[in-house]
């Protein structure tokens, strides 16, 4: 008899505690000179709108059980799909008047990553970094070998076309203007036009029920980008980084600096070397970014569901959900 209660008193444990486990995501959708000022209330209420629509249709696959992995590619679909951000539809230029766009996403269960640089074709570029890594026995394609890829994996290829905007076009006009201006006045501010026509990379970073963490980034890069420059969103250790035993990090800024500095996996060093807690270690980590001239942010989140957003540009768009209740999304500084 004793036996059986004591079996009972096991199950009933293990139930709550399974039903306890945290979850959630922490989404972002690019970090730079975003001020109240520069947006009007129309176009503020589109942002938080489907921030709102990505940061919802993730957390509804972590809340129906399931993976972190597949909510990390929902949430960055829907981000890709809109106009709004420099990834999918709505990519930034690069000099030659073309969309390139850089994807990355890994499994913090298995350390298993894919990434993809310099496709010009791909639809969802999150969703064939996920090939890249499920189906392929390499991390990072390339270009054209990564379309190639793409096709043999039954993608759908759309124009270039497909991404281009009227916005982001007047955005490379106007990068090529200064360039020019640049090369001619020294009284121009450094580069604030770069860190303003910048923004609107994407990721993602979730803790799903099972406690399995995943992260993923996708972006156009930087306007105006030549020679086939690729930055940190699709570098795993820079852009983009997971592993159940710490943190899920997704970043977002001038990649350059994100690469020097190896964002994603400085931070999930400092909680798996000294145990520093998430906030401390994120915040440190956007601290260096700065110290060496870059700026941006980073959307994190750690095994026990403990999130960090921070960033030292004057925005970051940013959305997250938890089990624990928690839920928001914001744009400016001290939201
Ligand atoms: N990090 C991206 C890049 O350098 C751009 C961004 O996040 O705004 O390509």
């Amino acid at each position: 008899m004793n036996k059986i209660f004591a079996l009972v008193f096991v199950f009933v444990s293990v139930s709550t505690l399974a039903a306890e486990r945290p979850f959630g995501l922490v989404l972002h959708g690019g970090a730079g000179v975003i001020e109240r000022t520069s947006l009007t209330p129309a176009r503020e209420a589109e942002y938080r709108a489907k921030l709102t629509e990505a940061r919802e249709g993730g957390y509804a696959v972590l809340e129906r059980g399931g993976s972190a992995l597949d909510a990390v590619v929902a949430g960055i679909v829907i981000l890709e799909d809109s106009p709004l951000f420099n990834a999918g539809k709505g990519a930034v230029f690069t000099a030659d008047g073309t969309c390139e766009l850089d994807a990355s996403i890994m499994d913090g269960r298995t350390q298993a990553a894919g990434a993809i640089a310099g496709v010009r074709h791909i639809k969802n570029p999150i969703t064939l970094a996920r090939a890249v890594m499920e189906k392929s026995e390499h991390v990072m394609l390339s270009g054209d070998g990564a379309e190639k890829f793409a096709k043999q994996q039954g993608f759908e290829l759309v124009p270039n076309e497909y991404f281009q905007t009227e916005f982001r076009r007047k955005q490379l006009e106007q990068a090529k203007q200064r360039e020019a201006a640049k090369k001619t006045s020294s009284l121009l501010p450094a580069d604030h036009f770069e860190r303003v026509a910048r923004y609107g990379t994407v990721g993602c970073v979730a803790l799903d029920r099972s406690g399995n963490l995943a992260a993923g980034t996708s972006t156009g890069g930087m306007t105006n980008k030549k020679f086939g420059r690729v930055g940190d969103a699709p570098i795993i250790g820079a852009g983009t980084y997971a592993h159940n035993a710490t943190c899920a990090v997704s970043a977002t800024g001038w990649g350059e600096y994100f690469i020097r500095v190896g964002v994603a996996r400085d931070i999930a060093a400092q909680l798996e070397y000294r145990g520093t807690p998430l906030k401390e270690a994120a915040a440190a980590t956007i601290r260096k970014v700065g110290q060496l001239g870059g700026d941006g942010g980073v959307v994190a989140i750690d095994k026990a569901g403990n999130i960090a957003l921070p960033f030292n540009s004057a925005g970051m768009y940013r959305g997250w959900r938890l089990s624990s209740g928690s839920a928001g999304v914001a744009i400016f500084s001290g939201e």
